[in-house]
């Protein structure tokens, strides 16, 4: 059975990895000639539009699954008329634009922060007086890892934003290739809260509508991107796992949704805030790997394909650390016990994700001391161990 993949980049390469043992096949379509599943699998190096190289891809697969969330959706529902396409291309629709995504939350009862449309620089006025300062404007599309946002704090923000507006389109938002006509994106103002947390759920779907969630994650980022995740998240309220539980079953219902889904959060003031999610695994998510039973990679295509879903158990205390622009000694790092190493093949660049480190121990306490045991290239503060290591009580569950 040969499944396609849209997008070649580490998380298609590790849900090849996770579908090997059932026997399954891939084939990517990815527009870099670069990405790093070209190691593992067949790939087919065009852009998502190309309607010849899109049938060419379709012919024979047994399913289409995405890895990649800026996959015109128009690509999904062309390849839908000839292949399921799994999760369905409404959810990515929703999921492609901040302001559906919002209106979908709020549809659903799933509380967000505050948010505002703002469709071009003469609507920002109004959209601070109704939000108030200060407040975080993002391009609605494209955007990812922090790119295309502008925080606000006071009036001369706001005037510099108002001046650069077009400029935020044309080179902040995502520059991947293929991603779609970029450049008429509008924007969405929202209140920027300090949260106590960042929290994400990893949720999934079989086709019965049979459905398992892992333990909420708590994540920290640095300049937008993630750099550690804790799982499960330190000091975790019922009621909180709960509320994350019951806003996946929401999206799930509306959405008939079948697959991995991921729903980032801001806990603020002892409640959950849906920032955004994305219908696909993701890099918060890695640490199931070795931390849960299923890997979310193995569940997503066990979603796919049609098979009983696996327990998404964690299995004791992990965290999972990105490795972005540059790597550490290999030996150093599994020098230290229960460390996994996992490289995605890409070459070194300034800001890219070129693997990844989970660490796993049986107790928060044993999990805090296996990370003060990690190679000096993670005692930096852009790691977040500072954090992690200076509350170890909040290691505790
Ligand atoms: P993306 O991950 O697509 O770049 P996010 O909306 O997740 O975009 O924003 C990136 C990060 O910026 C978040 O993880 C969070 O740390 C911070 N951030 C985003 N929105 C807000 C907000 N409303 N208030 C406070 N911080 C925010
Ligand atoms: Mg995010």
């Amino acid at each position: 059975m040969t499944i396609g993949i849209l997008g070649g980049g580490q998380l298609g390469y590790m849900l090849a990895l996770a579908g090997y043992p059932l026997g399954l096949h891939f084939r990517f379509l990815d527009p870099s000639p670069e990405a790093p599943v070209g190691r593992i699998a067949t790939r087919i190096t065009a852009q998502f539009t190309d309607r010849s190289a899109l049938k060419k891809f379709a012919a024979g697969l047994e399913l289409v699954t995405y890895e990649f969330e800026n996959v015109p959706v128009e690509t999904a529902r062309f390849l839908a008329e000839c292949v399921p396409v799994l999760p369905p291309p409404a959810a990515l629709e929703a999921a492609q634009d901040r302001l559906n995504e919002k209106w979908l939350f709020q549809k659903l009862g799933i509380a967000t922060t505050e948010f505002a449309p703002v469709t071009d620089r003469d609507a920002l006025d109004g959209a601070v007086q109704q939000i108030g300062l200060p407040a975080i404007l993002k391009t609605c599309r494209l955007g990812y890892d922090g790119k295309g946002q502008w925080i606000l704090r006071g009036a001369e923000d706001v005037s510099r934003a108002k001046s650069e507006l077009p400029a935020i389109t044309a080179s902040g938002a995502r520059k991947r290739k293929g991603a779609g006509p970029s450049g008429q994106a509008p924007f969405v103002l929202e209140r920027l809260i300090s949260f106590s947390r960042e929290l994400s759920v990893l949720a999934v779907r079989g086709r019965t509508g049979e459905t398992a969630v892992y333990p909420l994650v708590e994540n920290h980022h640095r300049g937008g991107i993630l750099r550690l995740s804790l799982a499960p998240a330190p000091r975790l309220d019922a009621a909180i796992q709960h509320a994350a539980e019951d806003a996946a079953r929401r999206v799930f219902d509306a959405l008939q949704y079948v697959g991995v889904l991921a729903i980032e959060f801001f806990e603020h003031e002892g409640r959950l805030l849906a920032n955004e999610m994305a219908p696909r695994v993701h890099n918060s998510g890695h640490w199931t790997i070795e931390g849960a039973v299923t890997s979310q990679f193995e569940n997503h295509l066990r979603a796919v394909v049609g098979l009983p879903l696996g327990s998404a158990n964690g299995i004791g205390s992990s965290a999972m650390l990105n490795l972005i622009g540059d790597l550490p000694d290999s030996a150093e790092v599994l020098a230290v016990r229960d460390a996994h190493l996992h490289l995605y093949g890409k070459s070194a660049r300034a800001g890219r994700k070129l693997g990844h480190v989970t660490l796993r121990a049986s107790s928060p306490e044993e999990l805090a001391s296996r990370l003060s045991e990690l190679p000096a290239y993670f005692h930096h503060p852009e790691f977040c161990l500072d954090t992690a290591l200076a509350r170890p009580a909040s290691l505790r569950a």
